[in-house]
């Protein structure tokens, strides 16, 4: 029985590189090594390494997180529309009774 490729392991971060946009594994990334404060400006996101083709920035891809942040923007703004209070789709308002 011909043996399988090696599995994908799905739970390992991937991050994007800023110049090839090629994907790369958390643990392919090479360090950041040089230049770094001459590479990234004030208020960008943290690049998390180099990419090993390119050498390029690499920065973590969209994460769970974002999606979350969307939640809870949805979330605030349904708390402003409804004056504070929060009401749950089984009509239970916030804060409890
Ligand atoms: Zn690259």
């Amino acid at each position: 029985m011909p043996a399988k490729t090696k599995p994908k392991n799905a739970s390992e971060p991937m991050h994007v590189c800023g110049n090839c946009g090629k994907q790369t594994p958390e643990s392919k990334l090479a360090q950041i090594t040089h230049g770094f404060w001459e590479r990234v400006s004030p208020g960008e996101i943290m690049p998390s390494g180099e990419c090993p083709r390119c050498g390029a920035l690499c920065r973590p891809l969209v994460t769970a997180t974002t999606r979350y942040e969307v939640v809870i923007k949805k979330l605030l703004s349904t708390v402003q529309a409804t004056g504070g209070l929060l009401i749950y789709p089984d009509t239970t308002v916030a804060p409890g009774r």
